[in-house]
C-alpha cells in the first residue's frame, strides 16, 4: 500500500491517460439516458417509430444532449425520445449489452445500471421480460468484455406510489438474480420519498439494498426523508446536503455514500457550476463521494470525464483520485465477503498504476527495499528527496 503519509506524498496532477486507465465503478447510471445515438436512430427505423431528428449530430441537439438545462424536469425530456424506441425485448438487450461495453471501454469494472421496468410497457411487454431482457444483455457484455454488472429497479416520484410498490415487488423477485437494489427517480420538486415509504418497506424487510435520488432539486428534508423515511443506504446525488450539517454528520458518521454526478448537476442546475459543486467540500469533510455518470447520453460523459472534471475543477491528485476510485468499489451492492476479495484486488491494482505514474513522471527516483516481518523482502517506494541515509544504509531496520 502507498504511503498515505503526506510527507512522502508526491502530489502530481492525473492525466486523462491515466484516469481512463484505472478501474473504476459506475453506480448511478440510468439505462434510458444512455444509450448511444446510433442505436436510438437504428431501433427507431427497424420499430418505425418517429423522432425528432434523423441524424446523430441533429437527434444530440434535439435531446440537448450535454447542455444545460432549464432544471430537472427539463433534463428530464429527453427519456421521451429514448424510452419511444425502448419498448421490445430485443431494444432493451442493445441497450444494457452497449451500456455494458461503453463502460467497458473506459475500464469500469463494476457497473450498477437503474430504470425503471414500467416504463417500458407500452407495447405490452410483461414486467419480467423486461427485467430479464436486460438482465441477459448485462451477462453478454460480461461474458464478451468481462464487466461485472448489476441492476437497481428504479421507482419513480412523479407516478404513483401503486407503481413503486409493483417496482419494490420486482426488486424483491430478482433479488440473488441480477438485481441488487432499489431506488426511487424523477422528478424531486413537490414529489417527496415519504409518499413511496411502502416500496421501502417491502425492500426493507426483504433485506433488499435501497439508494434514493434525494438532494438534487430539493434541500436537506429530501435527503433526510430518504436516510429515517426510506431507509435508503446510499444517496444519489446528496448536493444540498451541506445546508444541514447535522445530516452531514450523520452521513458521514454512518459512511453513506453519496452518488455524485458532477456533470448532471450543472446541467439540472442542482448547482450554478462546477465550482460550486460541494464535491471537495465533502471529500475534505471525509464524506464517502463516488463518481458517477447519471447518464452517458443525455450528460454527454464517461466516467473519466467525470473526474477529469473533477480533478480540473477542483484539483484533485493521483492519491485524491485514488481515494475517490476506491470509494466506489467500497459502495458498491455487494455482498460483504465478495466486497472485500475485490477491495484487495482493486487496491493493489491502484497502487501499481499510481507507483507507474509517478515513476513516468520522474516523481519517484529512487526505490527501496524493505524486509517485511516474515523475512521476505518488499519493495518500498518512496520519493528520492525524503530516502532517509537510515534506510538506505539498513534496510532490513524497516518494517512492514
Ligand atoms: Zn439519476
Amino acid at each position: 500500500m502507498l504511503s498515505e503519509n503526506p510527507e512522502i506524498r508526491t502530489p502530481l496532477k492525473p492525466s486523462p491517460a491515466f484516469l481512463k486507465r484505472l478501474p473504476k465503478t459506475d453506480l448511478h447510471v440510468h439505462l434510458d439516458g444512455s444509450l448511444r445515438l446510433e442505436t436510438i436512430i437504428d431501433l427507431a427505423r427497424t420499430q418505425n417509430v418517429k423522432l425528432p431528428a434523423d441524424t446523430p449530430e441533429t437527434l444530440a441537439k434535439a435531446i440537448h444532449m450535454g447542455e444545460n438545462c432549464e432544471d430537472l424536469n427539463d433534463y428530464l425530456k429527453a427519456f421521451d425520445v429514448t424510452l419511444a424506441v425502448m419498448q421490445e425485448e430485443k431494444a432493451l438487450f442493445r441497450a444494457a449489452y452497449e451500456l455494458a461495453e461503453d463502460a467497458a471501454s473506459e475500464n469500469v469494472r463494476l457497473l450498477e445500471v437503474r430504470y425503471a421496468p414500467t416504463l417500458h410497457t407500452r407495447k405490452g411487454l410483461a414486467l419480467t421480460r423486461i427485467v430479464e431482457s436486460v438482465l441477459d444483455g448485462l451477462a453478454a457484455a460480461r461474458t464478451d468484455h468481462g464487466i461485472r454488472s448489476n441492476v437497481i429497479i428504479s421507482g419513480i416520484r412523479h407516478i404513483s406510489s401503486d407503481q413503486s410498490l409493483r417496482l419494490a415487488e420486482l426488486a424483491v423477485a430478482y433479488k440473488n438474480k441480477g438485481v441488487v437494489g432499489f431506488d426511487l427517480a424523477g422528478a424531486e420538486y413537490d414529489y417527496p420519498a415519504k409518499q413511496h415509504r411502502d416500496a421501502f418497506n417491502l425492500v426493507r424487510n426483504n433485506n433488499v439494498n435501497s439508494t434514493c435520488h434525494a438532494g438534487e432539486a430539493y434541500g436537506p428534508e429530501s435527503i433526510r426523508q430518504a436516510i429515517h423515511l426510506c431507509g435508503a443506504h446510499r444517496i444519489g446525488h446528496g448536493t444540498r446536503l451541506r445546508e444541514d450539517g447535522d445530516l452531514l454528520n450523520y452521513v458521514n458518521d454512518h459512511r453513506i455514500p453519496l452518488e455524485v454526478c458532477l456533470t448532471s448537476n450543472v446541467q439540472t442546475r442542482a448547482v450554478k457550476d462546477f465550482k460550486t459543486h460541494p464535491l471537495k467540500f465533502y471529500y475534505d469533510f471525509g464524506v464517502r463521494v463516488t463518481i458517477n455518470t447519471d447518464n452517458r447520453l443525455i450528460t454527454d460523459t464517461t466516467v473519466t470525464t467525470e473526474l477529469e472534471r473533477a480533478v480540473e475543477h477542483f484539483g484533485f491528485d493521483i492519491y485524491d483520485v485514488r481515494q475517490l476510485v476506491l470509494n466506489g468499489f467500497k459502495s458498491a451492492f455487494l455482498p460483504f465477503h465478495e466486497r472485500q476479495v475485490l477491495l484487495r484486488q482493486i487496491s493493489t491494482e491502484l497502487d501499481d498504476l499510481v507507483t507507474a505514474e509517478l515513476h513516468a513522471n520522474g516523481s519517484l527516483a529512487d526505490v527501496a527495499i524493505r524486509t517485511a516481518k516474515d523475512g521476505s523482502k518488499r519493495r518500498r517506494e518512496v520519493p528520492a528527496a525524503q530516502l532517509t541515509a537510515a534506510e538506505e544504509a539498513e534496510p532490513s531496520r524497516i518494517t512492514a
